[in-house]
């Protein structure tokens, strides 16, 4: 099986996936979209294979749930895609538009509200035949009120406790076929439309439509709202399912150990950032094969579920988990970096990304969130973080509050950026000194206008 020709990566605003991979400097990046982010044991342990075989080793696993492989070669991608189809995962959209629409909460079903899996398999349908005309990066997240999925979204639906839904939009809609994207999550300054079981509509609400009119896809995404809240009214009004008592809220946003269920809790472990071995995946397969269901999530956080795990055998794997390097605590201070491949794995990066941040991490905690990036394209975070380092030629462009693509203060190498962090974190400031302090440092002539 063949797909479409490979897609620059400096093209922004689509999304790569097994038919239209991505061309980077090191092959074709080959992402997979996950059906509700889920995994058979067979599939993870399948893409193992396939990873060593057609990739540079190691898969991703991307802030939507996804996985994806790189290093593949132009002349592998008809074999990988035949491996792929053989595994179940197969992209039914080869030209334009996203493989996947909805994103949704990895804890579906899982947690005793409401099953919310056919709702999306419903908003998958009855969009299908849209999705040529949507943006490639196009997004629902789907979840309950109070703990939907954070996921940067074009659209929230939150079901409630009472059965009814809350569905937002981003504050930009409808979205750009061709803009560079970078949504704000959902719930931060959007619009907000409310339908009830009863309803079939947002009552008393209209989707803001573009002056002048909207011509094609766009005038489809516009109706898009109204669509949805009608599907989701009527999935609401057949599937009564059972009233929550509660919302929930004992699962922490980053997923990490053992979390409640019932009988049969989760294990979540987060590889360091988001990176699996091939060993790794083989590992988990393993697990969920004989201790759990054989079934494995993804989620936003890049962290991977074994749900319906024995009660046994819990306590067991997570120390085996914490053994094997994973992260299993929420205190682990990887969970605060965001670090692309970098050297060696991409050729386009200038720096050694992951493990320059690990050096790092130690020293990097009080400034929060820590993104290293090998080169501007920033591909592992787009949002803003409070640090920023960008490889670039002779070291690290530093950025505060900014993202990969801001101007940094300055350029440094990373035993530079080492050292500064140390001295400024020795004096034992609040975040804010501690950024004010280290601007003054890259920047003297900024002094005095920063805050002390
Ligand atoms: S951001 Fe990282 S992974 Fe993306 S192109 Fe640059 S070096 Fe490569």
């Amino acid at each position: 099986m063949s797909g479409a020709a490979p897609v620059p990566a400096s093209r922004r605003g689509w999304c790569p996936g097994i038919a239209r991979p991505m061309a980077t400097g090191d092959g074709l990046l080959v992402r997979i979209h996950p059906r509700h982010g889920c995994l058979t044991t067979a599939q993870l342990g399948g893409l193992a294979d396939l990873a060593e075989r057609y990739g540079n080793g190691p898969t991703d696993v991307t802030s939507r749930g996804n996985l994806q492989l790189r290093g593949v070669a132009e002349a592998d991608h008809g074999a990988l895609s035949d491996a792929l189809a053989g595994l179940g995962f197969i992209d039914d959209l080869p030209a334009t538009g996203p493989q996947r629409i909805v994103f949704l909460d990895p804890l579906a079903g899982l947690d005793g509200l409401r099953d919310l899996r056919p709702l999306a398999d419903a908003i998958e349908a009855a969009l299908r035949p849209l999705r040529a005309k949507l943006p490639g990066k196009f997004c629902i997240a789907l979840g309950h009120e109070g703990t939907a999925p954070a996921v940067a979204a074009d659209l929230e639906v939150a079901v409630d406790a009472d059965g009814n839904a809350v569905v937002r939009l981003r504050d930009v809609w409808p979205p750009e076929a061709d803009a560079p994207y970078s949504p704000p999550t959902c719930g931060e300054g959007l619009g907000v439309g409310v339908t009830t079981k009863e309803g079939g509509c947002l009552p008393g609400w209209t989707p803001p439509l573009p002056n002048p009119p909207p011509q094609g896809g766009r005038e489809q995404a516009a109706g898009l709202p109204v669509r949805i809240a009608a599907l989701v009214s009527e999935f609401l009004a057949n599937n009564p399912g059972k009233r929550s008592p509660r919302q929930r809220n004992d699962v922490p946003a980053n997923y990490l150990g053992l979390l409640p269920a019932g009988e049969q809790p989760i294990l979540a472990v987060a590889p360091a950032f988001g990176r699996l071995a091939a060993a790794d995946m083989r590992r988990l397969a393993g697990w969920a094969g004989r201790h759990g269901a054989g079934e494995l999530r993804l989620t936003p956080s890049r962290a991977v579920l074994i749900p319906h795990l024995d009660r046994g055998a819990a306590d067991g794997l997570m120390r085996e988990a914490r053994a094997a390097g994973f992260i299993v605590d929420a205190d682990d201070p990887r969970v605060l970096l965001v670090a692309c491949p970098g050297r060696p794995a991409c050729r386009s990066a200038f720096a050694p990304a992951q493990a320059d941040a690990l050096r790092l991490a130690g020293v990097a905690g009080l400034f929060g969130a820590m993104h290293v990036s090998g080169c501007a394209k920033g591909c592992a975070r787009q949002a803003p973080a409070p640090l920023t380092l960008v490889g670039e030629a002779g070291g690290y462009g530093v950025v505060l509050d900014g993202t990969a693509r801001d101007a940094p203060l300055a350029v440094r190498s990373v035993a530079e950026i080492e050292t500064l962090l140390q001295a400024v974190v020795a004096t034992g400031p609040s975040r804010g000194e501690a950024i004010a302090a280290l601007a003054r440092a890259l920047r003297p002539e900024l002094g005095k206008e920063m805050p002390r």
